[in-house]
């Protein structure tokens, strides 16, 4: 080897597990990056971290977490939720712009970006909001390094205000000028409203109301418009939290016409049904919320078919006191996520329900390739070197005292696990292992590489 080709470190013995495929391999890193995926790469007198009996995956990518700053910080705050993100193996994360105040302007994204880009345990992303009133402020939060845009079609935590149809082309218009993604949380605001009112002037608060609030069609109709207008603009567009068997196929039946667009499913909408709502309440309120098992199973076969691209956390964390509010109308939706995704899909990967290839690729490979994240998603030559040891035959339960989250209250506290992330390496440095946090917040800015419209995108 050449000098400059001599590794700092070699991952010795490990199985790299890769979109497509799984082989043993070792790892040689120098200065952060990978530099070589091969055989017998340890060089004598070099450090070496022995992964013998361990996977080697890329870290993982979650484009959808909330770490609710600025301004909502008593529920979580950008150190807290890296680290849990760190232990859970996730080495990027893409955090949504509903704080308070929203990040809706170019000079509300300078803010947020220096009041938290010193304290990100991983590395990091940032959404600016696509709201009613702001496609002239798209450019500019482009500028900065945003790494998309989010949309809420319906109305979510932080209560801003839902944009209409005019609004929502002119930022599709301006967000396809940047090349940017645009995520939807695709639900029809007026009917969510419509049904809200109805359902509380009847004088309903239990849990299994925001179901009933929040009927299938209402994705349906808000994914049908979102993906025609979006070809019309010629938009990048990602689908956050597909929830319903309805909403799956009518993305299958507009892909069959021509639409480019990818589909997001969460954690929580593969493994819990509406009947958790009888054992966890409010907890498990999420927009769109738990369904029925019919839904979950035509995500779990969309999955299998290859019609989702994606699969995410939706971190969004409450004070535990919010969490154990009774009244479904007062109640906020989400719950945390971020440590737990990777161990919980391992387990499904153990129980034969889909592969650790698909995990990489689904949480991964295809994140990192949508946004046009350049050097993140694969364990190759060139790519950083963000590297998750996992074990996959650790027997463990969930358990929200040793997580890392400002209030670990979470629907899987002592769901019993197969697999467990043993250490996470973000650019090379060691960030977590066996249950610590190593050293301090080394995350960075992602910003997406410019890329042609016409290759980007899943
Ligand atoms: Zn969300």
């Amino acid at each position: 080897m050449s000098d400059n080709a001599t590794p700092d470190l070699v991952f010795t013995g490990g199985t790299v597990v890769s979109h497509d495929g799984r082989r043993r391999n070792d790892v040689a890193i120098r200065d952060g990056r990978i530099i070589a995926v091969g055989e017998d790469l340890a060089v004598e007198g070099l450090p070496t971290v022995d992964a013998t009996g361990l996977l080697v995956l890329p870290g993982l990518v979650d484009v959808h977490v909330h770490l609710r700053e600025p301004g909502m910080t008593e529920k979580e705050d950008f150190a807290s939720g890296t680290r849990a993100a760190a232990a859970g193996g996730v080495t990027t994360v893409v955090d949504m712009p509903n704080t308070s105040p929203p990040v809706a302007t170019a000079e509300r994204y300078r803010q947020k970006l220096d009041l938290v880009k010193e304290k990100a345990y991983v590395d990091f992303g940032l959404y600016g909001m696509l709201d009613h009133d702001n496609a002239d402020e798209i450019a500019g939060m482009a500028e900065l390094g945003a790494m998309g845009f989010k949309l809420f079609m319906g109305q979510t935590t932080g209560d801003n205000r839902c944009p209409n149809d005019a609004a929502i082309f002119r930022g599709l218009e301006a967000a396809a000028a940047a090349g940017l993604v645009v995520g939807v949380h695709a639900e029809n605001d007026h009917l969510l409203r419509m049904f809200g009112d109805r359902l509380r002037s009847s004088g309903r608060t239990d849990p299994r109301a925001h179901l009933e609030g929040r009927p299938a069609f209402v994705e349906v109709e808000a994914v049908t418009r979102i993906i025609t207008m979006a070809t019309e603009a010629k938009a990048k567009l990602h689908i956050h939290h597909l929830s319903t068997a309805d909403g799956l196929q009518r993305v299958r039946d507009l892909r069959a016409e021509g639409h480019r667009v990818s589909v997001e499913v969460l954690v929580g909408h593969l493994l819990l049904d509406d009947t958790a709502y009888d054992t966890y309440g409010n907890l498990i309120k999420l927009n769109p919320p738990i369904r029925p098992a019919a839904d979950v199973n035509a995500l779990w076969a969309g999955l299998g078919l290859g019609d989702i691209d994606v699969i995410a956390t939706d971190h969004a964390p409450h004070t535990a006191a919010e969490q154990a509010e009774q009244d479904v109308w007062k109640a906020y939706g989400g719950f945390i996520g971020v440590e737990t995704m990777l161990p919980l899909l391992l387990t499904a990967a153990a129980q034969g329900r889909l592969t650790v290839e698909d995990i990489v690729r689904l949480c991964s490979y295809t994140p990192a390739r949508k946004w046009s994240m350049a050097t993140k998603g694969q364990v190759a030559p060139g790519f950083d070197a963000d590297l998750v040891l996992v074990d996959p035959a650790t027997q463990a339960v969930v358990d929200g005292t040793s997580m890392h989250s400002k209030h670990n209250v979470t629907p899987y506290e002592g769901w019993a696990l197969t697999g467990a992330v043993v250490a996470t390496y973000l650019r090379g440095g060691l960030i977590y292992e066996k249950g610590a946090i190593i050293g301090n917040p080394a995350g960075r800015q992602v910003r997406p590489a410019r890329v042609p419209l016409a290759t980007a995108g899943a």
